[in-house]
């Protein structure tokens, strides 16, 4: 019998810096099993977990719900292929249409994926219904993925001259700024996108009368509306969707992150009237993918069932409530953020630092910029595991002297 013997982390390190491309520096562990909160690597380390994978692992790790689901779904069916229907496909596809205000979902397996869906459309559109209009306006300090098209259009400066040429197309303005929105419009528009929280640029809120004109300017110009939910939806800010706190619908939204709770899968969700794809525009080997479908349907379900956006926002008053409590002694600026996803400024640009400190004393936080963290920690997070979390905190802000 052949049996392999388990490598010490060490020489796993020195095998991943010889085969692995380089995209990121990584620190020096492997991370090995995932339970709850908690993650631990290969030295048996165990790590309280308030990024979850990027608003990913909103159920926790390796819930038993994703296991069952993976089990009875891998051995019934895992791929039909995307030119049939199949069973976890139609009833994902009803469950998010029946809890939102949309009619129609296309699936995909990543964020940027459904993204280039919302722009495909929204050119359609353009050439279908505006006389060939094709540029799209997002806003600066905006992130919405990483394939070509997406990195034109999200709006990080750091960007602009990376893999030039870029997709053509895209216009960038301030959020939250009318005026400059309205001077970007011209003939040739034929979408708004934006995200209603800007999650990778900081944290950053729409604000309700913005977004009121916005959808107004839409509805004027005949212009599509999108609105990224890939990381504020399915719970994260206290709703089910960011849109419910405006009341204030979009005509395309795009989830991802969160809705395979760490299983790949992505969805572009379309009202009725922009129904508009005709056969050969747009599919995907994966899209709608059984072992996906049927992960994504047992989320999407424990998410409603569970009432956890409910829990998002009472969880994420009691940790905004705990961070004002410590604001004052560490000089943290500009708590912000709504339900689980919140973010404060530091008083000194030392974001990395203290993110690998934490890591030393076993907490994983983010730090999406030098002088900001942000945290976004699983939905099912509960008050013992928000007080550990700040005791860590404390420490490494206390050892580092930042205050
Ligand atoms: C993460 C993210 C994306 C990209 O998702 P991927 O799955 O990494 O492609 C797009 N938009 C927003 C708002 C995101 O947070």
């Amino acid at each position: 019998m052949e049996y392999q013997v388990a490598l010490e982390t060490s020489q796993l390190l020195d095998e991943a810096k010889k085969s692995i491309l380089f995209t990121a520096a990584r620190p020096e562990l492997v991370m090995e099993r995932g339970e709850g909160m908690y993650l631990w690597d290969t030295d048996g380390k165990r790590y309280l977990d308030f990024v979850g994978g990027w608003a990913v692992t909103c159920l926790g790790h390796s819930p038993e719900i994703i296991r069952e689901a993976l089990n009875r779904q891998a051995g019934t069916l895992i791929n039909s292929s995307p030119s049939f229907y199949n069973k976890p496909m139609i009833e994902l596809a009803s469950l998010l249409t029946g809890n939102s205000c949309f009619d129609r979902v296309f699936f995909a397996s990543s964020g940027a994926e459904a993204n280039e869906g919302a722009i495909k459309l929204a050119r359609k559109h353009g050439q279908k219904n505006l006389g060939g209009a094709f540029e799209i306006i997002t806003t600066t300090n905006s992130f919405h993925g990483r394939t070509l098209a997406m990195m034109s259009a999200t709006g990080k400066q750091q960007w602009e001259s990376l893999f030039s040429p870029k997709v053509p197309g895209f216009k960038h303005v301030p959020l939250n700024d009318i005026e400059a929105c309205l001077e970007a419009i011209n003939p040739n528009t034929c979408a708004i996108m934006l995200e209603l929280i800007q999650g990778e640029g900081g944290v950053h809120t729409v604000d309700a009368e913005y977004l009121n004109r916005l959808r107004k300017v839409c509805d004027d110009l005949g212009l599509m509306l999108i609105f990224d939910e890939i990381q504020t939806g399915l719970g994260r800010t206290g709703k089910l969707f960011a849109y419910e706190h405006y009341g204030i619908e979009a005509d395309v939204m795009t989830l991802g992150k969160g809705i395979g709770g760490g299983f790949p899968l992505s969805a572009l969700l379309v009202k009725e009237p922009y129904n508009i794809f005709e056969p050969g525009d747009q599919g995907g080997t994966y899209s709608g993918q059984p072992l996906a479908m049927a992960v994504g349907f047992a989320v999407v379900n424990e998410i409603i069932n569970k009432e956890l956006s409910y829990q998002a926002e009472e969880q994420g008053n009691y940790l905004m409530n705990s961070l004002r409590e410590i604001a004052h002694s560490y000089q943290l600026k500009q708590l912000r953020g709504k339900g689980l996803l919140l973010a404060f400024d530091l008083p000194e640009a030392r974001g990395t630092e203290l993110v690998s400190e934490c890591l030393k004393d076993g907490l994983l936080i983010n730090s999406p910029n030098s002088s900001t963290v942000r945290l976004m920690p699983p939905l099912i997070v509960s008050k013992d595991e928000i007080d550990n979390m700040l005791q860590i905190l404390c420490g490494v802000l206390d050892r580092l002297h930042i205050s």
